[in-house]
């Protein structure tokens, strides 16, 4: 299992080569923290960080 982040909009897809969220090709191993949104909608992170899915988002991008 290879969790992946995306230089874009930092989402985390598992095995994958195209980012879940926003479906950019630029993913990244090298990512540090994370932060779990549950609820894009109610969050002010998500909105912040242009989130739409929840999901698994890298804090840092390398
Ligand atoms: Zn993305």
């Amino acid at each position: 299992m290879v969790e992946l982040a995306c230089r874009k909009c930092k989402f985390i897809s598992v095995d994958s080569k195209v980012c879940k969220n926003c479906g950019n090709a630029e993913l990244t191993k090298e990512w540090y923290g994370y932060v779990v949104i549950i609820d894009p909608e109610k969050s002010e992170i998500a909105k912040k960080l242009g989130i739409n899915i929840p999901g698994k988002y890298a804090l840092k991008v390398g």
